[in-house]
């Protein structure tokens, strides 16, 4: 999977080259292409934002600027762009490093990436929308910041693109980054071969199938009581479906203790008897 990134914080995307992301990334499984946003702005300040027609605390970003970036980016523009479109992750752009090496646009042979624009007013960031997206073959974020990003970019993009406006929860970030950050590492570890162990993805909570809607109960590892505190016994006996049954029924337990809403959606017709007893 190919994944760009806009952003005035390029930054902020070291933490991609870490861990199951990292190591997907080095055996070329994912490959992050991280762009600063400001390469495509033309005045000496480097200006991506303005004033909010209609008044209002707060800028907002020019669409002038993100149109040059995501045409560079998805290859619109025949050529040499001004951006860093092969751009490293977690450093500066390679302006900033006294180097302006222009690249020309990425090549259309793979079709055009779906856009995801992180904003809380997005539709929400689910792990289905993750095992959705896992499937693409390219996506490309835009990081808004301010007052978020002028409304007709994702107007332009809508006529070219599969946009989505994406909210990773009911709280407001002071930018896209993180947000970027935690779909991106949602999304990377389903991709194939990232997890050591395929099953795991299955038994997680939200996973689709026997965990839909479900979120996991609690984990234990050696030793068999520590503190006092003893592994409930069914883990201990070896007995494959007690250990299923228990599982399912924690993951119930707990679902309707921490997220009674989801529990209230459960599909009667996929519960049993004795998840319905719980
Ligand atoms: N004024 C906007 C609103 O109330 O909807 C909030 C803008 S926020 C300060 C700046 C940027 O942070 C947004 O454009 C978006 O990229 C990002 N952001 C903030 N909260 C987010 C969330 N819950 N999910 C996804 N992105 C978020």
């Amino acid at each position: 999977m190919r994944l760009d990134i806009i952003s005035i914080f390029p930054e902020y995307f070291a933490p991609l080259d870490v861990s199951l992301i990292g190591k997907a990334r080095e055996r070329g499984t994912l490959d992050v292409r991280v762009h600063q946003l400001r390469d495509w702005a033309h005045d000496v300040h480097r200006t991506v934002d303005d004033t909010p027609y209609g008044g209002g605390p707060g800028m907002v970003m020019k669409p002038e600027v993100w149109g040059e970036a995501i045409d560079a980016v998805i290859g619109d523009v025949g050529g040499d762009v001004g951006g860093d479109v092969g751009g490293a992750v977690g450093g500066a752009s390679a302006e900033d490093e006294g180097h302006v090496t222009p690249q020309t646009a990425a090549p259309r042979a793979g079709g055009l990436p779906r856009l995801i624009v992180p904003t809380p007013s997005g539709r929400p960031f689910t792990q289905e929308l993750a095992q959705e997206l896992a499937q693409e073959p390219w996506l490309l974020f835009a990081c808004g910041r301010y007052e978020g990003i002028d409304s007709r970019v994702m107007e332009e993009y809508s006529g070219r693109l599969r946009v989505d406006e994406v909210s990773i929860g009911d709280y407001v970030l002071a930018g896209g980054e993180v947000a970027v950050l935690v779909m991106a590492e949602a999304i990377g570890r389903l991709l194939p071969g990232v997890l050591g162990n395929a099953q795991s993805v299955v038994d997680d909570s939200f996973a689709p199938g026997s965990m839909e809607n479900l979120v996991e109960g609690p984990v234990y590892t050696k030793p068999p009581v520590w503190r006092g505190h003893e592994v409930p016994a069914v883990l201990l006996s070896g007995h494959h479906g007690n250990v299923a049954r228990w599982r399912r029924d924690e993951a119930i337990r707990r679902t309707v203790r921490n997220r009674p809403e989801l529990a209230a959606a459960l599909d009667p017709e996929k519960l049993d008897k004795h998840d319905r007893k719980l």
